[in-house]
């Protein structure tokens, strides 16, 4: 069995928490330089300029790259060998969000959804646990913010709509979801499990890096058929026209029950900020 200190694991989440929400990551940089030199239209090109002049001042001043810091969204992987000492891991890790969001003055947007009275820490962090072999601790954050979580949703579709109308439902739901979420987005669409579990993990797909490729290489074609098709729309940065609605599109596919035709789609706007650690 391997000890991890509960203060290594604050430690790890709080840096997590400020570092997100102030460096644009380097995937996410780079689709912006590209859809920058792609666009025609002089609107779309300003919009992501500055978007990456914005990320350079986030990095240089420490300050968010968005006002909207989210919620507090975890995707732990625990080692069956690993031993927490110090706490309970879900109070650990929310312990580290209070010092992340306190000390990187980030905005606390946690609420209770009668009175919209604020937690006044940003949390309870959104946590989703799972078990793996071995003797490590795996930490993924990922600060998600209302605008475009607003806009995401979960359908249950017929099993013979299958394929094309797994499509037609992500390009409406992009099509009406519009200027909202702040494109160009990331587009991330579970297929397969539960109600609750295509949810789940449609938005753990959007961990993935922008220029990965799906290793199914009939799912990889299926992303990049619907990441073309939804640039078709037209909607382009913040809505005001061009090439680029999204900057991507991940899928995580899974068995379902054979009546069932689970479907997720999770919208992330630019603003995909997300870091990870080992421990
Ligand atoms: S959708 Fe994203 S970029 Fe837009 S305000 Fe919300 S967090 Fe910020």
């Amino acid at each position: 069995m391997r000890t991890i200190q509960a203060k290594d694991i604050i430690e790890a989440v709080a840096s997590m928490c400020i570092k997100a929400n102030t460096e644009l990551p380097d995937d996410v940089r780079a689709k912006f330089e590209q859809a920058m030199a792609e666009e025609d239209s002089p609107s779309a090109k300003e919009v992501l300029r500055q978007l990456l002049e914005n990320a350079d001042l986030a990095a240089e001043t420490k300050l968010p790259l968005c006002q909207d810091t989210g919620l507090a969204v975890f995707f732990v992987e625990i080692g069956e060998d690993v031993v927490v000492e110090g706490g309970n891991l879900k109070e650990i890790i929310n312990e580290g969000v209070r010092r992340g969001y306190g000390d990187g003055f980030l905005r606390k947007s946690s609420c209770d959804p009668f009175t919209r009275a604020n937690t006044g820490d940003n949390t309870p962090a959104i946590i989703h646990f799972d078990i793996v072999p071995g003797d490590r601790l795996k930490i993924s954050y990922m600060a998600k913010g209302g605008g475009a979580e607003n806009m995401s949703r979960v359908t249950m579709l017929a099993p013979a709509q299958g394929w094309e109308g797994i499509k037609k439902y992500v390009i409406n739901r992009v099509a009406e979801a519009g200027p909202n979420p702040c494109p160009p987005t990331i587009i991330g669409i579970g297929i397969g499990g539960t109600f609750d579990h295509a949810a789940r993990i449609s938005k753990k797909a959007l961990l993935r890096r922008l220029d990965d490729t799906h290793p199914d290489p009939q799912i990889a074609a299926m992303e990049k058929e619907l990441e073309e098709d939804i640039n078709q729309l037209g909607i382009g940065p913040m809505g005001l026209g061009g090439k680029t609605t999204v900057l991507g599109v991940k899928m995580a596919v899974e068995p379902c029950h054979l009546a069932s035709l689970p479907l997720a789609v999770n919208v992330q706007c630019h603003s995909q900020r997300h870091e990870e650690v080992e421990l």
